[in-house]
Formats: structure tokens, C-alpha cells, sequence
């Protein structure tokens, strides 16, 4: 049994989806279900007795105590945060909540639960946390890659936020010896991604033919690798990394976020054409973001050498499935875009 935090959200749906496609193993999701969690996004597993859900927040200990005690997992992967850049900047105490209060709070019910096991079960068992490339700052565009070894240098309050809960994992594993492994991945993208990042927020605009926003010139550099990549490295890291080991995942995929935009406009001019005209002619520059990060790059070199994993799909295919998922899913979509959704589109409407 393993136990996973966040698993309603964009990556830790489609790692539980994934997980019962290769395994029995039974998963309990602990999740709050904040308006990025949506179990709408695990309905296939309504009447599947592998998937055990938990609604809770990641700061009540009493509930992750008693889960923790029932159930007995040889694994905690931690998905579950504040995810969103624009939110943090608008709200950042979120941000400290969840990242930063809660990793500590998972840390210190996992390290008591983990400390009482027999010895065999100890030694087996992993605390894997999943975080993000951002940690590292941002580069110039000669810059080498990041590496596992490049110095920290978070600029938002979400990457900052992240840094702190990365840096609470590693002491865990040096203080304690808690059997942590940490895993920095460049920006996903794929199916049941919530429609305020980069990609489903294009694919969504462009077809209700509202306003395609780019943030200043659209210079700013990404890397880019498909969600169920991502979710077979954190397997793969769980099965043999190395404990107090951190690898960096990516796709060697790096664009422009105008470059994403128009591959995104070009597939759906193939895909579902418009009467007249074409996607790119709904793009519209706006304001850049406050402190906005020029450039991300990832060295995967290690998870590839050390641990054989290698991403499966170029931009260039991930990205014509993941369109072609959003246009087969609009149910999907017009729910997620009720609701809390809203309050957000009014609230960067009321800043901007
Ligand atoms: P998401 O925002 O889609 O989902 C986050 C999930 O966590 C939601 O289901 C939410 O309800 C839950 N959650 C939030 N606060 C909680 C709390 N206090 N207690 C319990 N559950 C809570 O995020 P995502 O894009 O799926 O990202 C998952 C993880 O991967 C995050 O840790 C993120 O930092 C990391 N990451 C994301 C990306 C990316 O491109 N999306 C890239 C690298 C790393």
C-alpha cells in the first residue's frame, strides 16, 4: 500500500491512474480538495477498490496519524501544494501553509510512524516529494542546465515556498535518517491540467474565442515534459532511487511560451478549424508577470544514467494528445471552468 498527498490534482490523478494501469498495489489519496483537487478527475476509479480517498489537509496530523497507523503504507509520495506562480504573487500565505507548514506537518507524522517499524519494514520504506525545477531560479540563455547540484535561488513565493519544503526533506533524511528522495521536474503538461497554466488555459481560450494572453514579448523559455512521463520517473525513483537522493527530471523540451502558443494554435487550425481565420490571430500580449523568470532548463542526465528512465514522448506528440484530450472532454472542462474558477478570472481581471 502506498499513501499519496494531493492525488486529486493535475499530476497526482494522473500518477494514481497511471499506478492501478501497472499495479494492485492499493493507493490511499489524502487530499483537501482545495479548487485545483477535483475528483471528477478520478471517476474511472469510483468503484475500484485499489483507490481509498482521504479528505483531509495535509496540516491535520490527527488524520494523517490515523491513516498513517491503519493503513501502513511502505511509501508517502507528497504531490499535494499550492502549485499556481500567479496565485502565489496575489497570495502567498497559501503558499506557506500548504508547502511549507504542511510538508513539516506530513514530515513529523511520517517520521514518528516510520521510526516504530520493525527494522525490515524501516529500511524498506520511502518518503518521496515531488517539487519543481523553479527552485532553482532562473538562467540566462547560455546557462548550462540546471543540475542536482546547482545552488538554490527561488524567486516567487511559490518557488520559495517549494525550496523550504525540499530543504525540510533533505535535513529529515540527514537529521533523522528518514529514507527521503526528492524528485525536481520541469512544467508538466497533458490531461486534466486545470485551465490556469500556460497550456489548457490556451487550448480552452482559443476555443470559446476569447483572448489568447501572452505575458510580455512571450520570450520567457520553459521546459516542457508530458505528465505520464513524469509520473513513470517517480515511479522508477521510488522503485530504485537512492535514499537522500535528489534527480532532476525533464524533457529536454525547451520553448518559448510563445513558441508553445502557436504549436497550440497551429494543431487546432488542423484539428477543429475555425470558420474564418486562424487561432493566432487571438493573441494578445499583456503585462508581464512581477519577478517573471527568463529562462528554465533541466539536466536529466542523472535519473537517465543512474536509473534508466528516459521521457517517452517529444513535445511534438504529447502535445497533439493532450489537445486532442481537451477537445474530447469538454464535460471535463465546462466543470472545472464553473465554479471557484471564476473568482479567480475576476480577481486577475480586478489586478491587471
Ligand atoms: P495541482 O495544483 O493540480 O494539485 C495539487 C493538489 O494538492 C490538489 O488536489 C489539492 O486539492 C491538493 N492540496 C492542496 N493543498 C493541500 C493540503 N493542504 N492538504 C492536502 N491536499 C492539498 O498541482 P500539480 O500541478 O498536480 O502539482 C503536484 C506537485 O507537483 C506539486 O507539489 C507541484 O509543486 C509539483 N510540480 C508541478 C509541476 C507542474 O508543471 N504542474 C512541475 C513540477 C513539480
Amino acid at each position: 500500500m502506498i499513501l499519496v498527498t494531493g492525488g486529486a490534482g493535475f499530476i497526482g490523478a494522473n500518477f494514481i491512474l497511471d499506478w492501478l494501469t501497472q499495479s494492485d498495489e492499493v493507493v490511499i489519496n489524502l487530499d483537501k480538495l482545495t479548487y485545483a483537487g477535483n475528483l471528477n478527475n478520478l471517476s474511472s476509479l469510483n468503484n475500484d477498490d485499489r483507490h481509498l480517498f482521504v479528505h483531509a489537509d495535509i496540516n491535520e496530523r490527527d488524520i494523517l496519524e490515523q491513516v498513517l497507523q491503519k493503513h501502513k503504507p511502505r511509501a508517502v509520495l507528497h504531490f499535494a501544494a499550492e502549485s499556481h506562480v500567479d496565485r502565489s504573487i496575489h497570495g502567498p500565505a497559501a503558499f506557506i501553509e500548504t508547502n511549507v507548514n504542511g510538508t513539516f506537518s506530513l514530515l513529523e507524522s511520517v517520521r514518528a510512524y516510520w521510526q516504530a517499524l520493525p527494522e525490515q519494514e524501516k529500511n524498506a520504506f520511502r518518503f518521496l516529494h515531488v517539487s519543481t525545477d523553479e527552485v532553482y531560479g532562473s538562467l540566462e540563455a547560455n546557462d548550462p542546465p540546471f543540475t542536482e547540484t546547482t545552488a538554490y535561488a527561488p524567486n516567487s513565493p511559490y518557488s520559495a515556498s517549494k525550496a523550504a519544503s525540499d530543504h525540510l526533506v533533505r535535513a529529515y533524511h540527514h537529521t533523522y535518517g528518514l529514507p527521503t528522495l526528492t524528485t525536481n521536474c520541469s512544467n508538466n503538461y497533458g490531461p486534466l491540467h486545470f485551465p490556469e497554466k500556460l497550456i489548457p488555459l490556451v487550448i480552452t481560450n482559443a476555443r470559446a474565442g476569447k483572448v489568447l494572453p501572452i505575458y510580455g514579448d512571450g520570450s520567457q523559455v520553459r521546459d516542457w515534459l508530458y505528465v505520464s512521463d513524469h509520473c513513470a520517473a517517480i515511479r522508477r525513483v521510488l522503485e530504485a532511487g537512492q535514499p537522500g537522493a535528489t534527480y532532476n527530471i525533464g524533457g529536454w523540451n525547451e520553448k518559448t511560451n510563445l513558441n508553445v502558443v502557436h504549436s497550440i494554435c497551429d494543431l487546432l487550425d488542423e484539428l477543429q478549424p475555425k470558420v474564418a481565420g486562424n487561432y493566432r490571430d487571438q493573441i494578445r500580449h499583456v503585462k508581464d508577470r512581477p519577478g517573471h523568470d527568463k529562462r528554465y532548463a533541466i539536466d536529466a542526465r542523472k535519473i537517465e544514467r543512474e536509473l534508466g528512465w528516459k521521457p517517452a514522448e517529444s513535445f511534438e506528440t504529447g502535445l497533439r494528445k493532450t489537445v486532442s484530450w481537451y477537445l474530447d472532454n469538454d464535460a471535463w472542462t465546462a466543470q472545472v471552468l464553473s465554479g471557484e474558477y471564476q473568482n479567480w478570472v475576476a480577481l486577475q481581471y480586478h489586478v491587471q
